[in-house]
């Protein structure tokens, strides 16, 4: 490893991020199914598929327009799930608490999770609670874990991938992380900008279900929309073109990135997937996302093209292209 340190741009889902893992965690657990490197494990156990997940939570502030972190504990691990085609079944909580937090916040995260994990139709049946001296958190972190079901003639990888073939978002990018970022520096936006943060496991089966040739899928969360994108191109031999004016960004969210010099397809989503489905299905795929309230807004925003192999370009709207390339860096750290 190159930093003899950790740095905040080591949580941030982007190239530091990406080191760690391939230079650490990888090498010293190595197995076939963590090599994967899924939004879930996929683990076959007899003739049965499951999806296996887990994440922290450290966002702060620990409220923010439309979510908290018990929403984002909850969605986060069903999106997860979902993506990788499974349909989310149990979850666990992990508490870590910070001695002298409002226990009115706490019952208020809970109940976010609570109503999360019901619209879902998931079940929490296992958690643990810590509490850490007054100091030590920044009042509360959570994490969860996630296990699924994957029907057993689902098949989702990169390795289905072909020239051709359309890439979707289901919405609005960029959205959660100046959400957050607007709450915590109380930059006192009106009307406020809301975070995403919602499952997408329903409108994901609805989307499987329809028959529709789906490649790939991934939720587009820290480090955004180019680092998914890049993440998938690296694993083709072929590259990935978008169309600048075709990925849907929201006005204030694109003024905010405006005035602080942020880049929207860099900024984290929680309630958004990219979907790689083929060129013949793209928009019947995308009618599907569009019926659910959380796909409304979905687009066809490139495809899989021959070259540059590896690589994600973008067509701006100018007309010019540009080569996008990870997240570098810590651009906002704690927004999940
Ligand atoms: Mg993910």
């Amino acid at each position: 490893m190159k930093n003899t340190k950790i740095t905040l741009a080591h949580g941030s889902g982007g190239k530091l991020t990406h080191e760690l893992v391939k230079g650490l965690f990888l090498p010293s657990f190595t197995n076939t199914v963590l090599s994967q490197l899924g939004d879930s494990a996929l683990l076959q156990l007899k003739d049965m598929n499951l999806a296996f997940t887990t994440d922290s939570y450290v966002v702060k502030p620990l409220f923010f327009p439309g979510g908290d972190i018990g929403r984002l504990a909850v969605c986060g691990t069903i999106n997860d799930l979902a993506v990788v085609g499974a349909r989310p079944l149990f979850l666990s909580a992990g508490f870590i608490i910070e001695e002298g937090l409002e226990m009115s916040l706490l019952e208020k995260v809970v109940c976010s999770m609570k109503e999360a994990a019901v619209f879902t139709g998931v079940d929490i049946v296992t958690g643990d609670t810590k509490v850490v001296e007054r100091g030590s958190a920044d009042g509360l972190y959570v994490n969860t874990c996630g296990i699924g079901i994957v029907d057993n003639t689902i098949h989702f990888s990169t390795a289905l991938i072909e020239v051709g073939d359309k890439i979707i978002v289901s919405g609005t990018i960029g959205d959660h992380g100046m959400a957050v970022l607007s709450e915590r520096e109380s930059l006192g936006f009106s009307p406020p900008i809301q975070s995403d943060c919602a499952p997408l496991s329903g409108m994901i089966g609805n989307l499987i279900a329809s028959g529709v040739n789906i490649k790939f899928m991934r939720d587009p969360t820290r480090g955004g929309l180019a680092t998914t994108l890049t993440e998938i191109a690296s694993t083709l031999q072929y590259g990935i073109v978008i169309e600048e004016r075709n990925i849907p960004v929201k006005n204030g969210v694109r003024a905010l990135c405006e005035i602080l010099g942020y880049d929207p397809l860099y900024i984290a989503n929680e309630g958004k997937v990219v979907v790689v489905v083929s060129e013949k299905d793209a928009v019947n795929a995308r009618g599907i996302l569009r019926q659910d309230e959380v796909g409304k807004d979905a687009e066809i925003i490139g495809e899989i093209v021959d070259e540059p192999s590896g690589r994600v370009c973008l067509k701006t709207a100018i007309g010019g292209m540009r080569i996008v390339d990870m997240l570098v860096g810590d651009q906002l750290p704690r927004i999940c």
